[in-house]
């Protein structure tokens, strides 16, 4: 089987060089973004923790061609993991290292598990924790919030019952009545918690929810507006905004203290109402900015699409990172390879390989759509790569050193993980 059907570069040369994409395609990658669902046993409720806010409680949307039903990306997927066996059987037969098998059909050596928690069967070593921090930064009556459309309400019920379980975690009924002591008795007892219970990084999926315009704010300010609005029905999105951009920066402060990277969803995405303009990275300027979170390493999933080189001008923040992840899911490879190729032009050590695997159904489970972005990633970086040593941009060694950057060696720096090959 050729590596890219169909697909060449303008001399007729396939477009990824045969020998890079071989050698890639055997190169264990570390897959810093993705929601691996446990195994359950017989009579076990179904997992949910895979996300803190599930998508398949949204009104519908205009689905993007891969993410279809019937897709011939999807069977070819289901053909590869599961043969002639089908997926139940495999399951069944794997049991509680199903997952695991699924990271080695993925050539997945670590993956990095977006989940609420972690627990039997998605666990260390293979897979490493990235906690939910955004219901720690909504800790009011959310109805007005909600109210803007229909998934925002889904998504608020869900971030109000999450809050919920990390107030019961510090045991507390309610939120305390001043900022000081909800800093002190929620927030930061929860990120030490997360971070005591092995994650390497705390999630935000704020763009579901509102812009990622997160302004700085003074503590005396966000003081007042917490102690006007604790207790009071349903603020409004201007009154309760600056209470919001000082616990994200708060957050991430405590992140840097604790040795923990900050995730950030950045894509266009999550349903039809999605606020596409408010996702756009280059609203993170001034948090990447401050000088107070120098220390916090900001990791942009999903690499900003459609802004993909506003992405790539925030490269230069030294705080500043991105992953793939979606992107190599959702678009082609040869169109990923586009936006890949500049970025590894100008700061190679900021990229990471991702898949965002997802239980987006059970035609398209995590395992599924996990298996095509892990292909099609590793498709793109060839054909990037490729392009960059035609245009005698770089050299063959240094090809593979890219493609190991990429694929770990950047993870392994940015986490402090141990390189085990
Ligand atoms: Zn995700």
């Amino acid at each position: 089987m050729t590596f890219v059907t169909g697909c060449s570069g303008p001399r007729g040369e396939p477009a990824a060089d045969p020998d890079l994409a071989a050698e890639i395609r055997q190169i264990r990658a570390i897959d810093n973004h993705a929601h691996p669902v446990r195994a359950v046993s017989a009579g076990e409720k179904p997992d949910r923790d895979f996300d803190a806010l599930p998508v398949d409680s949204m009104e519908p949307e205009s689905d993007p061609v891969a993410l279809r039903p019937g897709s011939p990306a999807v069977q070819e997927a289901a053909r590869a993991l599961y043969g002639t066996a089908g997926k139940a059987q495999t399951m069944a037969a794997k049991g509680a290292d199903y997952p695991a098998w699924v990271l080695d059909q993925m050539g997945v050596e670590t993956m990095l598990a977006n989940r609420v928690e972690m627990g039997r069967s998605v666990s260390p070593p293979r897979f490493r924790w990235v906690a939910y921090a955004d219901a720690l930064i909504f800790p009011m009556d959310n109805a007005q919030l909600a109210a803007r459309n229909p998934d925002r309400k889904g998504f608020f019920a869900l971030e109000d019952q999450l809050r919920r379980r990390y107030l019961d975690a510090v045991g507390l009924p309610q939120i305390p009545a001043t900022l000081p002591e909800y800093l002190a008795r929620v927030v930061t007892p929860t990120l030490e918690r997360q971070k005591q219970g092995g994650a390497l990084a705390e999630k935000f999926e704020a763009a579901y929810l509102r812009s990622l315009a997160f302004d700085a704010v003074d503590a005396a300010t966000a003081a007042r507006v917490y102690q006007r609005l604790a207790g009071k029905p349903a603020p409004s999105e201007a009154e309760y905004k600056p209470l919001e951009d000082y616990l994200f920066r708060y957050i991430a402060a405590e992140c840097g203290r604790l040795g923990m990277a900050v995730h950030i969803h950045t894509m266009a995405g999550a349903g039809g109402y999605f606020d596409v303009g408010g996702a756009n990275p280059l609203n993170l300027e001034s948090v990447l900015n401050d000088p107070a979170l120098r220390k916090t390493r900001f990791v942009m999933l999903h690499g900003g699409w459609p802004f993909i080189r506003e992405i790539a001008a925030l490269l230069v923040k030294p705080n500043a990172y991105l992953d793939f992840s979606q992107q190599s899911l959702m678009l082609p490879a040869a169109t990923l390879a586009g936006s890949l190729r500049e970025w590894l032009e100008l700061n190679p050590e900021k990229v990471l390989f991702a898949t965002d695997a997802y239980p987006y159904s059970n035609e398209i489970g995590w395992e599924e759509s996990g298996w095509m972005a892990a292909k099609a990633g590793r498709e793109a970086l060839a054909i990037a790569l490729t392009g960059m040593l035609r245009d005698g941009q770089i050299t063959r060694p240094r090809a593979s050193q890219l493609a190991r950057m990429i694929l770990r060696d950047n993870a392994i720096t940015l986490y402090g993980l141990t390189n085990k090959n």
